[in-house]
């Protein structure tokens, strides 16, 4: 084979821009772009996981994965018959969300696609940064209840069908590793291709589960679409994260596929891996947003930095907020 064969795109004559052995193709720009839109359609309808008239919330950070996520949500929900709505939660991360939040606002007039900004400063008076300080808690694990909390509210007050998230393949399937070996379990029960729905919280969905970190990166960039420039100040790649991906790369190296295999194995096993989950889930005392205790970790939280549980003034400020979006 002469290397100018070597190079075509399998389906047209095209040069090839990437090899995916798994799939045994070499593609060209356009059938990339295709194969990749066609994937998501696919792995919508294998787990099904939006149906035809949903609304659905999307949550975009700014960032490569759920960039990617909104451009191919806002073509292929014209085929499947869905409406998008997008949301993006300014958490006041030094200049970094600044930064993001134009990114999500300019792409999202670009698309046409209806925008919901939850801005933390303007729902409780302090940045992410403050929290840190005040609570003494590290960073990630802070963001993480607040987007928790503030996605659910959001996915309630909006009356979407469902949430939808960016996580990929790689994120998804390290995450169910890194559980595996510190066993627990439960919490890969929440790593397939979608949480159900529970109570009144709104279910969650992630339609890039067969989707590589490397293949959104290749969509972005050969669809100039715009990704909010450097890093969060906070991101810490922790050792066994690193570890774990390189192990997961180095089998897939070998045995293109695997990755996949894997994730469709998870998702097919995902009841067994909810071992003793507490499903007597109340409501908290203060917000009436579900919890397994007495009282919310955002309230908590609040009240213990700020003097009082914020919960209820959040949700009515958020309700205000996306009133005109239902
Ligand atoms: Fe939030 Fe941590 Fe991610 Fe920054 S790195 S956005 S603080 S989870
Ligand atoms: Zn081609
Ligand atoms: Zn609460």
């Amino acid at each position: 084979m002469s290397s100018e064969e070597v190079l075509k795109c399998s389906l047209c004559s095209e040069p090839a821009i990437t090899n995916i052995r798994y799939a045994k193709l070499r593609l060209c720009k356009k059938h990339f772009i295709e194969y990749i839109q066609n994937k998501v359609f696919k792995t919508i309808k294998r787990y099904e996981l939006i149906k035809n008239g949903w609304r659905v919330l999307v949550a975009v950070s700014g960032g490569r994965d759920s960039i990617a996520l909104l451009h191919i949500l806002s073509v292929i929900s014209k085929q499947l018959g869905f409406n998008v709505l997008a949301l993006h939660l300014d958490l006041s991360i030094t200049d970094y969300s600044r930064r993001a939040r134009e990114v999500v606002e300019s792409f999202c007039r670009s698309l046409e696609v209806p925008l919901i900004v939850v801005d933390l400063k303007e729902l409780l008076g302090v940045r992410l940064p403050d929290l840190v300080i005040r609570s003494r808690r590290p960073a990630c694990s802070l963001c993480g209840l607040l987007k928790r909390y503030l996605i659910n509210v959001v996915g309630i007050e909006s009356k979407v069908n469902v949430v939808v998230l960016g996580h990929h393949l790689d994120d998804l399937l390290t995450y169910v590793m890194k559980n595996f070996l510190l066993q627990k379990l439960n919490d890969i029960s929440k790593l397939g291709p979608k949480t159900e729905s529970e109570g009144p919280l709104v279910g969650r969905v992630r339609p890039l589960y067969e989707v590589s970190g490397n293949e959104t990166s290749l969509y972005v960039s050969i669809q100039g679409l715009p990704v909010v420039d450097g890093v969060c100040p906070y991101k810490v790649v922790g050792s066994i994260e690193g570890e774990v991906r390189k192990f997961l790369d180095s089998i897939e190296g070998r045995n293109p596929g695997i990755k996949i295999a894997l994730a469709r194995g998870i998702a097919k096993n995902i009841e067994f891996y909810k071992v003793g989950l507490r499903s007597n889930v109340g409501t908290c005392r203060y917000c009436g947003m579900p919890t397994s205790g007495d009282v919310c970790a955002f309230c908590k939280l609040t009240e213990k930095v700020l003097g009082s549980s914020m919960g209820p003034i959040v949700r009515s400020k958020i309700k205000e907020v996306v009133s005109s979006y239902r």
